[in-house]
């Protein structure tokens, strides 16, 4: 066994730590109150190379091990959670593409993504379809050389910021997952109109409802077989679900470090906070919870790059990981008084962003399932 990350991957933490504190904190507020992408943000993310992490490096990205990019996103959370999407779409993107693209497809979209000029959001979820993903309705009819895409689909994180988005449609209605295609559909094409979604937290992720109305898209654009579609995305949402367990740990871990510094100098019935037990054994708590669902992150990631089987801790992470995130900030929120309700400090905004995550990705209800699955077989499923 080997706990010990790599120089390279030390010297990342140390160049994100500071880069995270220094030009994200301090405008991630603003940016939750204007709701509007902060494409800066982006930009300065593409330059330090976390938007082409898991993008083949012949179209600018670098083929780099999950593990770092597990890193990366739980470095960028502390200082602000909404770029923590940017990290995960275009690391998705650059994935689905990089394997399943054309090469026109590949061309036009990886290397603007990685340099975090473009957006690529993905479009799974529908207003009928959420947990039960494969029971998607948009469907996609062969035209000649083209597909006609129709159907609408909501919930989508960066939709309204989006050029294109990787569309999951269904080709063939005689089957559930296995008749489901994916398509990377320009957002520009005609048919496609976008509304904003009003969110409780992470305003800067600009969630959008997109609707196709016969939507001509070019066959090239087709990604990979016609009915692999499912399969492609489900691939990627096994290591997803890592990275954004990472995300929400990263925003605890950092509330949990203001709040230590807070409760040595706050000082009440003559001492500091820090020296009732009522004040440092929730601290020590969360401390031990932190720390063991970093590990079983990155446990999971290890096997993920190591081409071994973990969904199961997958599942197990993103249940677990967002509620404790919850649990934690409101415990660090509570802490620190009346001043930790205010929006002067960033606890009830880090709040708002991470329970988002409970529900994007899958339900707690949904991993508990996978997770129930894969230690008593399929005997366990509800259905
Ligand atoms: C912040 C955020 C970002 C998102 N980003 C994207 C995105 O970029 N792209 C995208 O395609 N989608 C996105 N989504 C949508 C998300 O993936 C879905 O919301 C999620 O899969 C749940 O689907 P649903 O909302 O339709 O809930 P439903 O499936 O209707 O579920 C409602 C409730 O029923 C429970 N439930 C459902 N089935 C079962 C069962 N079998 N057993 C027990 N309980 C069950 C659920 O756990 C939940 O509590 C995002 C959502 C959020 C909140």
């Amino acid at each position: 066994m080997d706990f010990a990350y790599t120089p390279e991957q030390e010297e990342l933490i140390r160049t994100l730590r500071t880069f995270a504190r220094k030009e994200l904190a301090p405008r991630s507020q603003q940016w939750d109150r204007t709701g509007a992408l902060p494409w800066d943000a982006w930009r300065q993310m593409g330059e330090l190379g976390l938007l082409g992490l898991r993008a083949p490096a012949a179209y600018g990205g670098q083929d780099a091990d999950l593990v770092t990019m597990g890193i990366a996103t739980e470095e960028i959370a502390r200082g602000d959670f909404s770029c923590t999407y940017g990290i995960q779409l275009a690391n998705l993107a650059g994935e689905i593409l990089g394997r399943n693209g054309s090469e026109e497809v590949k061309r036009r979209w990886l290397p603007p993504t990685c340099a975090g000029e473009a957006i690529v959001a993905l479009a799974l979820t529908e207003p009928g379809a959420g947990s039960d993903a494969a029971n998607l309705a948009c469907r996609a009819e062969r035209d000649g050389d083209a597909y006609v895409l129709t159907g609408e689909k909501s919930g989508i994180t960066l939709g309204m910021a989006a050029q294109a988005a990787i569309v999951f449609a269904r080709t063939d209605a005689r089957e559930k997952a296995r008749g489901v295609s994916a398509f990377l559909v320009p957002l520009d094409l005609p048919g496609v109109a976008r509304s904003a979604l009003r969110d409780l937290g992470s305003h800067a992720g600009v969630r959008a409802v997109l609707a196709f109305d016969h939507v001509r898209i070019p066959a090239s654009h087709r990604l990979g077989e016609e009915g692999t579609g499912f399969y492609q995305v489900m691939q990627g949402f096994d290591y997803n679900r890592i990275i954004i367990a990472l995300a929400c740990l990263g925003a605890a871990q950092v509330s949990l470090e203001e709040t230590m510094a807070y409760v040595r100098e706050r000082q009440a019935f003559g001492r500091a906070l820090a020296r009732f037990e009522g004040v440092s054994f929730p601290i020590a708590e969360a401390a031990t919870h932190l720390d063991a669902a970093r590990w079983l992150c990155y446990r999971g990631l290890w096997l993920a790059d190591h081409g071994r089987p973990y969904t199961k801790e997958a599942a197990m992470a993103k249940w677990w990981a967002p509620k404790l995130a919850v649990e934690t900030i409101h415990q660090c929120l509570l802490l620190h008084g009346h001043y930790g309700y205010t929006d002067e400090l960033p606890f009830e905004q880090r709040l708002r962003d991470v329970i988002g995550l409970e529900i994007g990705d899958g339900t707690a209800e949904v991993m508990k399932i996978i997770v129930a699955r894969e230690l008593m077989g399929r005997e366990s499923l509800p259905y």
